[in-house]
């Protein structure tokens, strides 16, 4: 038997439970930890609300976790409830699929003038993850802008210009809902430090803007490269930069009856937050691309900002007695392996990149690593597994909570949801432990 704690129950964990099952079938036990009551990490607290289509995909994560073999172990902190060292001596393999959850940081001044933000901030209060449900963002202002390029400053614009009906039938949670809807921003700058042919954003991202109710997106003409240079580009980002093309080309008739614009800033580096206590701008330096990289122009300007997010990538949390590359914010791996008996696997192995289904790749490769190390005899042994963790977990009388009382709390969730939403989110970690029962 052998005995594999994965510890982070996102799509990385669970895809990785998921290989080690179908390499190993009835001859493995997978224990699925997170230091949450609720499973699923990213899928819940990470895509977009208003993107139900791609959190369906937890339905798969479910049947893993049904599986006799594999059990999930909700509010139990590894590094604080239970060492890294003695989960190390209980299983065969620990994976930590642990993610990407802290903001980087841009490092200029005003950074933490109120109001300012980072998107993992900002994105789990309107998502509802305990630990930035009271985030309160002022939204009465009437400017916001929101730093990078990528797919995650897109979700946040979206949803910072979005009317009341186009969240229904998402599952965004009451608080943020009717912090959104008593907005009083009309405009959203998406500030990017290099230009059109570097954007992140993908087509099907991109697309959404040219179909919110009250809301238009505007390039400005002259940020746009000569057409021919297009060709050059790979498909995806060419189809992107089509669609820049086209907000640059809507006419200003078609935005008359448009309350809120999101306005494409490109070739801007931040340089400071302005204001006194709350935000009030963002000054940037006009930059020009030289080598694929932003090169100031030496050229200052402000943009108006009552509010900011920056959407400029996420960095892992360290673990105690787990080596972290503090320079690139993952842990210090090669192809997975970290120490022996000890894996990384999806953004806490290679760092905040890819889609959803890329970490599924990234599970099946790091259970090929732990059985290459089964097999040279550098990991393995004799293990108790999950007995172990079990004593230890009835020593400290730690309340963890099992996949069954899961589907309690999300049933209470379920039950709770306002008409046309699939569930009201727990916020709390209290009222997550209470629903169980
Ligand atoms: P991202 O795609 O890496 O984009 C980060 C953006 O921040 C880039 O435009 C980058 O500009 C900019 N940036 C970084 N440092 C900066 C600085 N110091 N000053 C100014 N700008 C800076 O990251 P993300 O948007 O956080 O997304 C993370 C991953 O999740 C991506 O793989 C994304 O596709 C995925 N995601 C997917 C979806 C979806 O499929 N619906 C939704 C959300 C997220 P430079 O390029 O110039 O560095």
């Amino acid at each position: 038997m052998r005995h594999i704690a994965i510890v982070g129950s996102g799509p990385a964990g669970y895809y990785t439970a998921e290989a080690a099952q179908k390499l190993w079938g009835d001859d493995v036990c997978v224990d699925v930890i997170d230091k949450l009551p609720v499973p699923y990490g990213l899928i819940r607290t990470g895509v977009a609300p208003d993107h139900q289509s791609i959190k369906g995909v937890s339905r798969r994560y479910e049947k893993t976790a049904l599986t006799d073999n594999v059990r999930f172990v909700g509010n139990l902190t590894i590094g604080q409830d239970v060492t890294v060292a003695e989960l190390r001596s209980f299983y065969d393999a620990v994976v930590f699929a642990t993610g990407a959850p802290h903001d980087r940081k841009l490092g200029l001044e005003g950074e933490d003038l109120a109001n300012v933000f980072g998107s993992a901030a900002f994105v789990g209060w309107y998502n509802g993850h305990p630990q930035f449900a009271g985030l309160d963002p002022d939204l009465s202002g009437k400017s916001a802008a929101v730093i990078g390029m990528g797919n995650v400053a897109l979700d946040v614009a979206r949803l910072l210009s979005k009317t009341e009906c186009e969240f229904e039938g998402s599952d965004i949670v009451s608080h943020a809902l009717v912090a959104l809807c008593g907005s009083s921003i009309e405009t959203v700058t998406i500030v990017g430090r290099r230009g059109p042919h570097q954007i992140m954003m993908t087509p099907k991202e991109l697309g959404e803007l040219m179909h919110l109710e009250r809301a238009s997106p505007r390039v400005d003409p002259a940020d746009l490269p000569d057409v021919e240079e297009d060709v050059f580009l790979e498909p995806g980002l060419r189809k992107s930069v089509t669609l820049l093309r086209e907000f640059a080309a809507i006419p200003e008739s078609e935005r008359a009856d448009k309350s809120v614009e999101i306005d494409f800033d490109m070739f801007a580096s931040p340089v400071r937050f302005i204001g006194t206590e709350k935000v009030e701008a963002l000054e940037v330096e006009r930059t020009k691309v030289e080598n694929g990289r932003a090169v100031g122009t030496g050229e200052f300007y402000t943009i108006p900002a009552d509010l900011v997010v920056t959407c400029i990538g996420y960095r892992s949390s360290p673990i105690p007695d787990v080596p972290f590359d503090e320079r690139a914010g993952k842990f210090a791996n090669t192809d997975g392996r970290i120490l022996p008996g000890l894996y990384c696997v999806g953004w806490a192995s290679r760092g905040p990149t890819g889609t959803i289904g890329t970490n599924r790749p990234d599970g099946f490769s790091v259970v090929d690593r732990i059985a290459e190390d089964l097999a040279a005899g550098t990991i393995g042994g004799v293990r108790s597994g999950r007995a172990g963790l079990d004593k230890l977990i009835a020593e400290r009388e730690l309340d963890v909570v099992t996949f069954r009382d899961w589907k309690k709390i999300e049933q209470a969730e379920e039950a709770a949801a306002r008409e046309g939403s699939p569930r009201e989110k727990f916020v709390d970690i209290e009222a997550m432990i209470r629903a169980r029962g």
